[in-house]
């Protein structure tokens, strides 16, 4: 009989979700009446650009002609053309990423739950709390040691790093889901500089990018100065460009991160990456890196900036009730997260079930990101307009009352 990975047993029985959808679908039995307001999940709500979808079909029709059909890629790390507009689009924004440091994906989440399998489990994980939950599980499923920086109210949940804790791995996210904080140029340097003390390396998830509006907030790690010898950077389409049900994004791991092995030899960070991916992972589907290509070109940028806009008034909206209220919140700009103290200091699930039950909206309660998030609540901007409005509504109704 096999035995099993009895870390998978520590993991927490039920994903926050689920939890989730199990409150929701009892509300929706005993309450079959209710117009409910969905701004939970972060899942995008608008459709693809219209070039995208033409660039996809392109793909699609060249894989039915014998000339233009093709196969597994070579390289499985994406095609030298959607590798080259990544390249670009981060010169764009002041990052110098050279199209070999950067290989495809099929999103963020896979490469975010991977990149453990190159590390040591005897390495110390750092997990800014409260956090996308992928940080913690993938490296609770290996057994590692896992620490936390408080991201609280104190710091604005921007957690910075104790000089006085070691770290060998560290997990940041900025513009952060769940708490909408974005980390500026100079906290951004702190990291690195703890980092390059400890010899630890940053996983940095820059998943939400685009929707950085300040031009002082970095968009990516590799704007700030010695990141290259210490980060890997995560990105994702899933938002950026409505990829979430199309599956891509791109990670880089740069040519110049290096960790020394036990024998003492230098070990290339991207050459065990790209080892483990050669191994595990045979590439993204020609139509959507076609796709994805057209996300970065002239029309494609415009048209995904017409989807964020309309999920950044959203945002705006929503963050314009907490402020009307006097409700402290975090995120809203730059970002399409708001994340909001419980008004009556309740807990985070206790709230969850009044806005369910009194106003039939449905967020996020922020106990499920980690402990900082307890007596916290995010709610999403990536619903429709009409629905967002009429949730805020309701929300000052109730908050108004209490
Ligand atoms: N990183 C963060 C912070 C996220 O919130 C998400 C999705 O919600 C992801 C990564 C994963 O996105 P995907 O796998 O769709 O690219």
């Amino acid at each position: 009989m096999p035995s099993v990975n009895e870390n998978f047993l520590k993991l927490e029985k039920n994903y926050l979700f689920i939890n989730i959808a199990k409150k929701v679908n009892a509300f929706k039995a005993a309450n079959p009446e209710a117009k409910l307001i969905r701004m939970g999940i972060g899942d995008v709500t608008l459709p693809l650009a219209p070039v995208v979808v033409e660039a996809m079909k392109k793909g699609a029709d060249e894989m039915g002609v014998k000339e233009t059909f093709k196969g597994y890629e070579d390289s499985g790390a994406g095609y030298d053309f959607l590798r080259q507009a990544v390249s670009d689009y981060y010169k764009s924004f002041g990052a110098d990423v050279a199209p070999e440091e950067i290989r495809i994906n099929d999103g963020a989440k896979s490469d975010c739950g991977n990149i453990v399998d190159i590390f040591g489990d005897d390495n110390i994980i750092l997990v800014t709390d409260p956090a996308y939950p992928v940080y913690v599980d993938s490296n609770k499923m290996s057994g590692r040691t896992i620490i936390y920086a408080d991201s609280n109210e104190e710091n604005g949940f921007a957690a910075m790093p104790d000089d006085s804790v070691h770290a060998d791995i560290i997990y940041l996210c900025s513009p952060n889901n769940p708490t909408g904080s974005v980390y500026t140029t100079e906290q951004l340097k702190v990291w690195i500089d703890y980092a390059k003390k400890n010899n630890a390396v940053i996983i940095y998830d820059a998943a939400y990018e685009a929707f950085i509006t300040d031009p002082d907030i970095p968009r990516s790690i590799f704007c700030i100065e010695g990141a290259k010898e210490c980060a890997i950077e995560m990105c994702s389409l899933s938002k950026t460009a409505g990829f979430t049900g199309v599956r891509c994004g791109y990670t880089v791991v740069p040519e110049a991160l290096k960790v020394t092995a036990s024998d003492g030899t230098e070990v290339s960070i991207a050459q065990l990456w790209g080892r483990r991916q050669g191994s595990k992972f045979n590439g993204v589907s020609y139509p959507v890196q076609c796709a994805a290509a057209a996300v970065f070109t002239e029309e494609g940028q415009k048209q995904i900036h017409e989807n964020i806009s309309y999920y950044q008034e959203n945002a705006r909206i929503i963050a314009e009730t907490m402020t009307k209220l006097g409700v402290k919140f975090t995120g809203g700009v730059n970002s399409p997260y708001i994340w909001f103290k419980c008004p009556g200091n309740m807990g985070s699930w206790e709230f969850f079930d009044l806005m369910l039950e009194k106003i039939a909206v449905v967020g996020t309660p922020g106990e499920g990101f980690g402990k900082n998030g307890e007596g916290w609540f995010r709610l999403t901007a990536f619903g429709d307009r009409d629905n967002t409005i009429e949730a805020m509504k309701r929300f000052e109704d109730l908050v108004s009352n209490m």
